[in-house]
């Protein structure tokens, strides 16, 4: 009884909100109880520790976000980057969740060969077999922003800055 006046008076303060009993193993740890867990702060997704449930790419192949796919097969997507860059900016994405290059195992070879043939294919495809750049940001300080890999596919501009 004690503990469920502390939770109804944190979910009053906002310090807390409701979780049923199916969230109870959900996230990692941040559960008070059954009954509120406290909010997960917002910066937390930026680090390498972005579980599949948190991650925005995993939700977009899932179709529980909208986005732009310009191509698609079994393993791999490609849609538009919602900030473009330059005239033509995909994100060449694989479905399986994969952090980083630095997380890739001996079992994800065959995707990362996909990624690379999806490249090519769009490079003939979608932009006219002209020059392209491909980026691959890994980690925080380097840009990445999203903690699923991906290869950003940029061209119909010049690009010497390097
Ligand atoms: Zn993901």
């Amino acid at each position: 009884m004690r503990y469920y006046i502390l939770n109804i008076f944190l979910i009053i303060a906002g310090m807390a909100e409701l979780v049923d009993a199916r969230d109870s193993k959900s996230r990692d740890g941040d559960i008070m109880s059954v009954r509120v867990r406290f909010p997960v702060p917002k910066n937390r997704n930026k680090g390498s520790t972005m579980t599949v449930s948190d991650c925005v790419f995993c939700k977009i192949i899932a179709r529980k976000l909208p986005a732009e796919i310009v191509a698609e097969t079994d393993d791999v997507i490609v849609i538009k980057d919602i900030y473009p860059k330059a005239p033509i900016h995909y994100l060449i994405i694989p479905k399986k969740h994969i952090t980083d290059l630095r997380s890739l195992e001996q079992a994800d070879m065959s995707v990362v060969g996909k990624i690379l043939l999806m490249v090519k294919k769009i490079a003939e495809q979608l932009s006219g077999s002209k020059a392209f750049r491909l980026i691959s940001n890994n980690g925080l300080d380097v840009g990445q922003t999203v903690f699923h890999l991906h290869f950003h596919f940029l061209s119909g501009k010049k690009m010497l800055d390097f």
